[in-house]
């Protein structure tokens, strides 16, 4: 039986793993379908500590990942399918195998939202994308404009990083002024290769017929005036949706699907706790996401005492 099992390997889930390895307790920590998390489909990661430079958010990962198996921490390729907080030990099912545990950390973080415009479903890999630094440097987007949704610090870092691809980047916002932090923003709004098209909304997404991108609707929300804007790709940056799914009527959680901890990391179920992306809606950084990942690490090590002496 293990005594910690953490769902997830982003900045959280590798930094309970941490804690936990040096704590003695062997966490058994499982990948889920999306290995070292977001922070790997990210260029240059500027604000975590201690990167004067910036690091490469692959590379911050994989360090991460070795920090923890240093001391004992063991990563498996797994997603987890079911999960019995009935009774202790709890039951896990990931990839078909049954584990039981002593402890359990959620740090199973966030996905991408979608549009749900019509075109976007059957077109992406096609030329809609949600990550440019996956898929950006592609021949089929190489000098061609491209279009990035979104008004946050996703899709002004996209559409900067994708400007040495693409001929022009449009950058499509519902308002008409950018949610981004002031640096990225500026940084976004001076590049000579991005025009920033304020007010609009994505409304359908050419051509499904061509099996390819060609083309956006794009809508004003303002005047209700609709246009056509040709280009070769769509990158998607609208935001996340918490990946809790899997625990909804079992683990407490708010309407928008993040889960609401009891108090520090603990959730309503004693022995669960929670870090990172899925419980927070506020901050959502790769910095507090570590130092949640601390915290119910933490609390998982006294919980486990209490429970011992
Ligand atoms: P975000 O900050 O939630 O921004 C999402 C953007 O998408 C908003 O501008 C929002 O518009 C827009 N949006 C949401 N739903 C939409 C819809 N259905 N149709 C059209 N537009 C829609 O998400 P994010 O940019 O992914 O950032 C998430 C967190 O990660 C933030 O805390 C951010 O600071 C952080 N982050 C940091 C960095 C960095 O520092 N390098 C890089 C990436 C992300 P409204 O503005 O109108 O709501």
């Amino acid at each position: 039986m293990e005594k910690v099992v953490i769902m997830g390997t982003g900045c959280a889930g590798l930094t309970a793993a941490l804690y936990t390895a040096r704590a003695n307790l062997a966490p058994l920590v499982l990948t889920g379908t999306m290995p070292g998390g977001l922070l790997t489909t990210t260029s240059i990661v500027e604000n975590y500590p201690g990167f004067p430079e910036g690091v490469d958010g692959y590379k911050l990962m994989t360090d991460m990942q070795k920090q923890a198996q240093r001391f004992g921490a063991r990563v498996k390729f797994a997603n987890v399918e079911a999960v019995d907080f009935s009774k202790t030990p709890f039951r896990i099912t990931a990839d078909d195998e049954e584990i039981q545990s002593q402890t359990f950390i959620i740090a199973s973080g966030a996905s991408h939202r979608h549009l749900g415009v019509p075109g976007e479903e059957l077109l992406e890999t096609k030329g809609v994308t949600y990550c440019a630094t996956c898929d950006g440097a592609l021949p089929l987007f190489r000098d061609k404009p491209l279009v990035v949704v979104g008004g946050g610090d996703s899709a002004c870092e996209e559409a900067v990083y994708l400007t040495r691809f693409g001929s022009k980047v449009y950058l499509v916002h519902r308002r008409d002024s950018l949610r981004a932090s002031k640096i990225m923003a500026a940084r976004t709004l001076t590049h000579p290769k991005i025009e920033a098209v304020w007010d609009t909304v994505v409304t359908d997404i050419y051509d499904v017929k061509q099996d390819k991108v060609t083309a956006v609707k794009l809508q004003n929300v303002k005047t209700g005036k609709e246009r056509v804007l040709d280009c070769a790709g769509v990158f998607i940056a609208i935001g996340h949706i918490p990946n809790t799914q899997l625990f909804k009527g079992v683990i407490d959680m708010d309407d928008h699907g993040y889960i609401r901890p009891v108090q520090g990391s603990r959730t309503n179920v004693p022995g669960v706790f929670v870090a990172g992306d899925c419980a927070d809606s506020v901050y959502r950084q790769a910095v507090t996401a570590a130092g949640m990942g601390c915290a119910a690490a933490i609390d998982a090590e006294r919980y486990l005492s209490a429970l011992n002496q």
